[in-house]
């Protein structure tokens, strides 16, 4: 179906206006230079279905970074960053991003390969794509601008609402593409196409032969969903999910928990971190160790994960209702907040849930009033003395044993005269 769908009132209805004037002005330019300008991928898809994406994909016939460098000069705000080894282009302006690529064929030695890249017609960069509803285009050249390019099926797809790969080597080509699909899957509530479904199926294997970092971004993109439990119980119940590590669940459990996560974190998303913790909650030490290295998680990410199983170690712990709050703060001190949050949605025991609540709230943030300082004056030898002193001080203010600071001084004559130190003259 080509030239029949007339986008142009859709992008001035659903883009804010500074980008529509943006792109308009891109395919005059891109023209004049005798080129030709498209609008890509998600967007149009997003457009079709009546909703807006601010993410700018544009796709040039003729060389993205010249396009980019006229285009920055348009504009004084405007931050253009090339890249010349991709021919890709990035453009940047108050709260606006837009990327810019020159139109390219692809071709794949093996499978899992990164493919060999050369410049192409906007029909041969639509075919290298994933889905037929993601590859159309919408013409931006001044005489054709907002006309529909669909090669592929992609508009009856949308109305049929089905995720169909292009052609039947597409997951061979790249298994990123099995996660791809079931994130759009479900976050459009559409259905993967028959077809799709069983060449899905042939080729999960494949995803053995993706790298870590790919893989983790995939996970990462569908932890960025607005309910990622979706994506990860459909990849569960089509056997994808182990491929990420044998041991991790998409079930009912995770998506109580998720729902809870959200709670917690409103108004705003809880974080990949997060997500990714209460994943890994059941793993063993030893398979988040695996975890971590097969998808090359980043340190801040890899010490979330490690905590939480540490934190998951002790739990059972801070479920005894008289514990101290002094305790509690040993058991929960020095680990990271995500891990303590992740424990605080994982645990079913009230009381435990209690005690976790009360350290991120209220003891986390307990401190004596004296200072090291303070002690050495007060006759304490500098070293491990004084840190013991000050633990004890510590303790007693979240025992509410000391609530003053002459209650604390009383407590370290008290402890000047059981533990007779002579009081130091330097
Ligand atoms: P989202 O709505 O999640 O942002 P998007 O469609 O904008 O989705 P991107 O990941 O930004 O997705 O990718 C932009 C476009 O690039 C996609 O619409 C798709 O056409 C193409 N694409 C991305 N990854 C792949 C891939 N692995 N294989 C083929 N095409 C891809």
């Amino acid at each position: 179906m080509m030239g029949n769908i007339d986008l142009a009132s859709k992008i001035a209805e659903k883009l804010p206006s500074e980008l529509t004037h943006f792109i308009h002005l891109a395919g005059e330019v891109a023209e004049q230079q005798g080129q030709h300008l498209y609008l890509v991928g998600g967007v149009v898809r997003d457009l079709m279905l009546g909703q807006a994406n601010l993410d700018l994909d544009l796709v040039v016939e003729g060389n993205a970074i010249d396009l980019a460098r006229q285009l920055g000069k348009l504009n004084d705000q405007c931050q253009v960053t090339t890249h010349p080894q991709f021919q890709t282009a990035n453009l940047q302006w108050s709260r606006w991003r837009v990327d810019l690529t020159t139109a390219r064929a692809e071709s794949y030695a093996h499978p899992g390969a990164l493919p060999t890249v050369q410049p192409g017609s906007i029909k041969d960069d639509l075919c290298r794509r994933d889905f037929t509803i993601n590859a159309m285009a919408a013409d931006l050249s001044p005489d054709r601008y907002g006309a529909l390019l669909d090669y592929y099926g992609g508009v009856k797809d949308l109305q049929a609402k089905v995720i169909r790969v292009l052609h039947e080597k597409s997951f061979t080509d790249d298994a990123t593409r099995i996660l791809r699909g079931i994130r759009y899957e479900q976050r459009l509530s559409f259905r993967i196409e028959p077809d799709t479904l069983e060449l899905l199926k042939r080729d999960t294997s494949l995803l053995d032969t993706i790298s870590g970092d790919r893989i983790r971004h995939e996970l990462e993109l569908i932890l960025d969903e607005a309910c990622p439990e979706k994506a990860l119980g459909r990849a569960a119940e089509l056997g994808v999910l182990p491929k990420i590590h044998l041991s991790l669940k998409g079930n009912d459990w995770l998506k109580q928990k998720f729902e809870q996560a959200r709670r917690l974190t409103a108004p705003n998303l809880p974080s990949v971190g997060l997500y990714l913790a209460l994943c890994a909650y059941h793993l063993t030490g030893e398979e988040v160790e695996q975890l971590i290295s097969h998808l090359r998680l980043p340190k801040t990410l890899a010490v979330t994960l490690r905590d939480s199983v540490a934190v998951r170690g002790k739990i059972k712990t801070l479920a005894d209702a008289k514990i101290k709050p002094s305790l509690i703060y040993r058991r929960l001190d020095g680990y990271s907040l995500l891990a303590l949050m992740t424990n605080l949605i994982a645990s079913d025991d009230n009381t435990t849930r209690q005690h976790i609540q009360q350290f991120l709230s209220k003891l986390r943030h307990v401190k004596p009033v004296l200072t090291g300082n303070d002690l050495q004056a007060m006759g304490i030898a500098s070293g491990p003395a004084i840190k013991e002193v000050l633990w004890l001080l510590q303790a007693a203010r979240l025992d509410r044993q000391a609530t003053t600071k002459r209650d604390e001084e009383q407590l370290v004559k008290d402890w000047l005269t059981s533990n007779q130190t002579p009081p130091s003259h330097s």
